[in-house]
């Protein structure tokens, strides 16, 4: 079994002597943008313990395997303002939703919120109704919901379980009373993943070996169809994304590609642009695909598994989260 090196992010103060205190294997660095510690080459690490010790305000914690994680784990809880972006991406009530995919498109976003009273909430897949319905000159307003938010204070895990449990991808997060940021599936499953926070009762999450075959689910194969087409059978299907393959070529074509059709004035009949990206092997570790999909932001990965093209989502991996208790050894 592989060590696991665990990091309170609440903790950390980005001071670098883990850092330097892994400077033979180089597995933790100081991310350059949130300042916190991250595990980034897991697979390189030995074990040794250095950086645990080296940790002034007892932030990590060395495990030889995971079945001692109930015996050690005794880190807090990380908090949804923690992981929450603080980029808002708000629209008028009046903008059309041809207008609305655009802003979608451009800043890279699957919702919008309508700052409206009480905040709503368009996603694409509201959006591609409107469009797949002949209403992409309405408002938005019209095909937007109330948003269901999450206090900034509130543990991940909680935001992970509304989420899983109402079907969304995003939340937007309040603080006292006032839109802050916005918390996605994606960010969820970075912090796990990276660095994973404890809390007294329970510890987050996903288990970095496991091979990405576990997660990936079978899907449609599509070739050459419209954007009608498509629709059609991402809607009968419930999925946000399904894989493409022309020739030799692996794709991915999704609800977020056919917002960015209607934002580029396609039409339902034109056929789909997908997106031709590298696929993962099934027998790769869940860890790479995560990271892959936290850079390149993808919520979708295909997955070549034998002599077949399955895929796996963010939402997917996010099912399989578990929760080990640990309270009793509090
Ligand atoms: S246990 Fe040792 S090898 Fe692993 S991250 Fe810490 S210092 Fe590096
Ligand atoms: S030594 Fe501790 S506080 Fe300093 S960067 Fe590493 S984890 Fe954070």
């Amino acid at each position: 079994m592989e060590p696991i090196v665990l990091i309170d992010l609440d903790r950390c103060v980005g001071c670098y002597m883990c850092q330097r205190a892994c400077a033979l294997a180089q597995c933790i660095e100081i991310n350059e943008f949130t300042r916190f510690a991250e595990v980034v080459r897991p697979e390189d690490c030995t074990g040794c313990m250095a950086c645990e010790r080296a940790c002034p305000y007892n932030c990590i914690i060395v495990l030889s395997d995971e079945s001692q994680v109930p015996i050690r784990a005794k880190i807090t809880l990380s908090r949804v303002r923690r992981y929450a972006s603080k980029r808002l991406v708000t629209a008028t009530p009046k903008l059309t939703v041809k207008a609305g995919a655009e802003i979608m498109v451009k800043e890279g976003v699957g919702s919008l919120l309508i700052p409206d009273g009480v905040p709503k909430i368009i996603t694409e897949t509201d959006v591609l109704e409107a469009w797949v319905n002949g209403k992409e000159s309405e408002p938005i307003l019209n095909f937007s919901r109330e948003a269901i938010t999450i206090e900034g204070k509130t543990t991940v895990d909680e935001a992970l379980r509304i989420m899983l449990e109402k079907g969304i991808g995003h939340l937007p997060v309040l603080e006292k009373g006032k839109l802050a940021g916005m918390i996605s599936l994606r960010d969820i499953l970075r912090a796990s993943t990276v660095s994973s926070p404890i809390n007294g009762g329970e510890i987050i999450p996903i288990n970095p070996r496991e091979l990405v075959g576990s997660y990936a689910i079978d899907v449609p194969i599509l070739g050459k169809v419209t954007n009608m087409g498509a629709y059609s059978v991402l809607k009968q299907r419930g999925l946000k994304a399904t894989v493409v393959k022309e020739g030799d070529r692996v794709g991915l074509i999704s609800i977020r590609d056919l917002t960015k059709a209607l934002a580029l004035g396609r039409s339902l009949g034109d056929f789909i642009e997908p997106r031709f990206v590298t696929p993962v092997s099934s027998k790769d570790p869940i860890f790479k695909a995560i990271a892959i999909m936290s850079e390149h932001n993808l919520r979708h990965l295909p997955v070549l598994q034998e002599d077949t093209i399955k895929m796996i989502s963010v939402k997917e991996i996010a099912k399989h989260v578990t929760w080990i208790q640990v309270k009793s050894i509090r």
